[in-house]
C-alpha cells in the first residue's frame, strides 16, 4: 500500500539535513487560488508519472521531456499534493536511520555491503549511497525517491491487434495450451523450453493474449543486446502497438508503454504497472539468486499479475520444485524443426593443458578441428579462462598451422570482441575461440562445438548444456558435433549428457521428433 505522508515526515529520519528536494516548504496550508492550481496541476501530471519509481532529478527529466515541467516550487507542491491524496509515496532513496544492518536502497531493495557510506556534497553529511543499482544513476540517503500509484484503469485502450509470428510448431502449439492452462490457475509457470525450441515465437503468442485484453506486459531480460535483438521481432510481431525497449542508455528510459522489454535493472522504475511479465533466461546473470532485482520484478506487477519465468537451463533446485508440483512447469523438449539435439560425445585426454602449453599433440583435438573442415562447417571451441584463448591459439598455431589461419579469439574485456564475433557470422573465420561469453544467445548455422577442459569447474551442468546447444540449431546444417575435451570425467559433463539424452527421449516420446530423426 501506498502511505500518504508529508514529505516532512518522509525525512523524519533526515532531521537537519538537507535533501535534493530542495528547501523546506512552507509550513502554512495552500489557500484557495493556489490550492486550484496546485490541484490541477497534481490531476495534469499523475496520468504521466503513474506506476513509476523515480527520484527527483527522474521526475523534472521525466515532465521536461513531455513539456510539462512547472518549475521547481509548483512542482514541490504538486508532488506534496500527490502525496497527502495518497497518489504518491515519498522517502529517502536508501534507509540509513539506524545501524548499518537496517539499511536498505527503496529503489531497488537492496541490503548489504554494497550501500555504502560517503562524504556527500548536497547534504553536507556522510549520507549512504547504493551501489547495487548504479547503472539507474545514484541513489542516496538525501535524494527523495517517489513512488507512484499505478493509474486507476489498469487497462489500456486499443482494438485487437493480430500477432503475427510464424505459425507454430505442434510442439510450440501444444506447449502454448500447456501454459495458458497453467496461468489460469498459478501465479507463475516456469517454461522449460529445449535450446533451439522457438521460446520468443511462443512468448509472442502468450503476450499477444494480454495485449489484445488491453493489459500491460514486462519482458524481462539479462542482457541490453538480447533487448536490442528483441525490439524490431516484437514490432514487427505486433505492428501498430509501441514496443519500449529500456536498457542502461537506451533513449527511451523513462518511457513506459503497452509492452516493456528491459534488462532487470530498469524494472525497478515502476511500480504495479504490468500483468504479465515474461522473464527470459531467469537461471542467467544478474537475475538468479538475486533477490533485489527478484523483488523489483515482483514491485512492477499489479496485484494478481501473472510470470512466465522462462530458461532453457533450469537449475537443479527448481527442477526439485517442479516435481514436487510446488513450480508449475511446462516442459517443451524439442526444437522448432523437429532434430534432435546433438548429445555430447566426451574425449579424453590425459595431461590436456600441459600438452596445450607445451604444444604436444592432441589427438582428439586435431580430429575435431579436421572434421568441422571436412563437414564444411565452422565451430566455437570454448575454454573456461581468458588466458586460455591465446593459449590454445598457439597450440594452433604450431601444432594445426592450416586450421590457425582460420582462427581468431575472443573474450569479455576484448576490444575487438563485437568485429570478431561479426566477421565469424560472416564466415570470415572458421574456428572461434572464445570464454563462456558467447554460452548464450549466438546463432550461427552451420556450428560445431568443442569445449576444451571440459572438467573445470565454471563449466557447471547447465553451462555446458547451453554450450552444446549451440549446435545443430539450423534444420538445413544437422553434422554438427558437439566434444567435451577433458582431462577427468566430471559431474556436471555427465549430468549435461544425461540432460540432452533425456530432453530428446522425451521429445521422442511425446511424438514432436521429425521421423526417422533419432532412435531411441
Ligand atoms: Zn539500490
Ligand atoms: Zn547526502
Amino acid at each position: 500500500m501506498i502511505e500518504s505522508s508529508s514529505i516532512g515526515q518522509a525525512f523524519a529520519g533526515n532531521r537537519g539535513r538537507k535533501n535534493a528536494f530542495g528547501p523546506a516548504l512552507r509550513e502554512a496550508p495552500m489557500m484557495g487560488e493556489e490550492m486550484t492550481a496546485v490541484r490541477e496541476l497534481a490531476a495534469e501530471i499523475h496520468p504521466l508519472l503513474a506506476g513509476r519509481v523515480l527520484l527527483w532529478e527522474e521526475v523534472e527529466r521525466l515532465l521536461r521531456k513531455y513539456e510539462k515541467w512547472p518549475g521547481s516550487f509548483l512542482m514541490r507542491r504538486a508532488l506534496q499534493w500527490l502525496s497527502l491524496s495518497g497518489m504518491a509515496d515519498i522517502r529517502p532513496a536508501v534507509r540509513s536511520a539506524g545501524p548499518p544492518v537496517t539499511w536498505k536502497c527503496e529503489r531497488c531493495g537492496y541490503r548489504g555491503p554494497l550501500l555504502r557510506q560517503t562524504p556527500c556534497a548536497i547534504c553536507g553529511e556522510r549520507c549512504v549511497v547504493c551501489e547495487h543499482c548504479l547503472l539507474l544513476g545514484r541513489a542516496r540517503t538525501c535524494f527523495p525517491l517517489f513512488i507512484f500509484s499505478p493509474p486507476d484503469n489498469r487497462t489500456f485502450a486499443g482494438s485487437e491487434i493480430a500477432c503475427r509470428t510464424a505459425p507454430l510448431t505442434e510442439a510450440q502449439a501444444k506447449t502454448v495450451e500447456r501454459i495458458r492452462a497453467n496461468l489460469s490457475q498459478h501465479r507463475q509457470v516456469l517454461v522449460w523450453a529445449a535450446t533451439g525450441s522457438g521460446k520468443t515465437e511462443m512468448m509472442m503468442t502468450i503476450v499477444a493474449d494480454w495485449l489484445n485484453r488491453g493489459k500491460k506486459v514486462l519482458w524481462v531480460t539479462p542482457r541490453k543486446d538480447v533487448v536490442l535483438e528483441l525490439k524490431p521481432r516484437l514490432e514487427k510481431g505486433f505492428a501498430g502497438r509501441r514496443v519500449i525497449a529500456l536498457y542502461g542508455g537506451s533513449a527511451q528510459t523513462l518511457e513506459t508503454g503497452e509492452l516493456v522489454i528491459a534488462t532487470a535493472h530498469q524494472a525497478l522504475r515502476f511500480y504495479r504497472s504490468f500483468e504479465l511479465a515474461v522473464v527470459d533466461e531467469v537461471d542467467a546473470f544478474p537475475l538468479y539468486g538475486n533477490r533485489a532485482l527478484e523483488e523489483g520484478i515482483g514491485r512492477a506487477l499489479s496485484p494478481g499479475a501473472k510470470k512466465i519465468l522462462l530458461t532453457a537451463t533450469p537449475p537443479p533446485e527448481w527442477k526439485a520444485l517442479g516435481r514436487r508440483e510446488i513450480l508449475p512447469t511446462v516442459l517443451l523438449p524439442v526444437r522448432y524443426h523437429g532434430y534432435p539435439m546433438p548429445e555430447p560425445a566426451l574425449k579424453r585426454e590425459w595431461r590436456l593443458w600441459q600438452k596445450i602449453s607445451k604444444r604436444k599433440p592432441i589427438r582428439p583435438l586435431s580430429a575435431f578441428l579436421r572434421q568441422v573442415v571436412e563437414r564444411k562447417g565452422q565451430a566455437f571451441l570454448f575454454v573456461p579462462r581468458v588466458e586460455d584463448v591465446s593459449r590454445v591459439l598457439r597450440w594452433m598455431k604450431c601444432c594445426e598451422p592450416d586450421f590457425y589461419r582460420e582462427a581468431r579469439g575472443v573474450f569479455a574485456g576484448d576490444l575487438q570482441r563485437e568485429q570478431t564475433v561479426r566477421h565469424f557470422r560472416e564466415g570470415k573465420w572458421r574456428f572461434l575461440v572464445t570464454t563462456t561469453i558467447l554460452e548464450r544467445g549466438v546463432t550461427v548455422p552451420a556450428i560445431h562445438v568443442a569445449v576444451i577442459g571440459a572438467d573445470h569447474p565454471v563449466f557447471t551442468a547447465a553451462a555446458l548444456v547451453q554450450m552444446a546447444g549451440r549446435a545443430g540449431r539450423s534444420s538445413s546444417y544437422q553434422e554438427g558435433e558437439v566434444w567435451f575435451l577433458t582431462d577427468e570425467k566430471t559431474d556436471a559433463q555427465l549430468r549435461a549428457k544425461r540432460e540432452i539424452k533425456w530432453l530428446n527421449d522425451c521429445a521422442k516420446k511425446e511424438g514432436f521428433l521429425k521421423d526417422g530423426a533419432y532412435n531411441l
